[in-house]
């Protein structure tokens, strides 16, 4: 994708604030540190988002984010951490190549990140929802 940044910075052809990198991803600071430490893991490859990940870099993804968990725990004195990945404008998705936010969390900090208000839901329409997911997911 020639206009895609994400495509450009995991590529190196735009420098970063690289943290780590082998042939799949790149793992870099977001320019705009929400929180200190806030990391994106960046996938070489353009998809968009997480519906275009092949499974396999989908568990890769998940892997790495573990790993950089790990490190923020060591080299940062965090409370803790959160993953964050947004799929479509509607979710908050800005540029689309897809992205995994580690987000490292400290007691007192910005409490409204990320909070949603609950959706009142009824237990019937519970179980209708949880049918119709579960008949695709099995
Ligand atoms: P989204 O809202 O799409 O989940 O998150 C996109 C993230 O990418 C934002 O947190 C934004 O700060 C970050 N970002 C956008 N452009 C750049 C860039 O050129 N460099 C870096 N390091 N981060 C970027
Ligand atoms: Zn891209």
């Amino acid at each position: 994708m020639d206009n895609c940044i994400f495509c450009k910075i995991a590529n190196g052809l735009i420098p970063s604030a690289t943290v780590y990198e082998d042939e799949d991803f790149r793992i870099i600071l977001d320019m705009n540190q929400k929180i200190r430490g806030h990391m994106l893991i960046l996938p070489k490859q353009h998809y968009a988002d997480l519906y275009e990940l092949p499974p396999q870099l989908a568990a890769k993804a998940m892997l790495l984010a573990q790993k950089a968990a790990k490190a923020c725990q060591k080299t940062m004195d965090i409370d803790g951490l959160n993953l964050l990945q947004n799929n479509g404008e509607a979710a908050g998705q800005s540029v689309m190549h897809f992205h995994l936010h580690v987000l490292p969390r400290k007691k007192g900090d910005d409490p409204k990140f990320p909070a949603w208000d609950e959706e009142s839901i009824s237990s019937e329409e519970m179980k209708e929802l949880a049918d119709k997911l579960s008949q695709q997911l099995s």
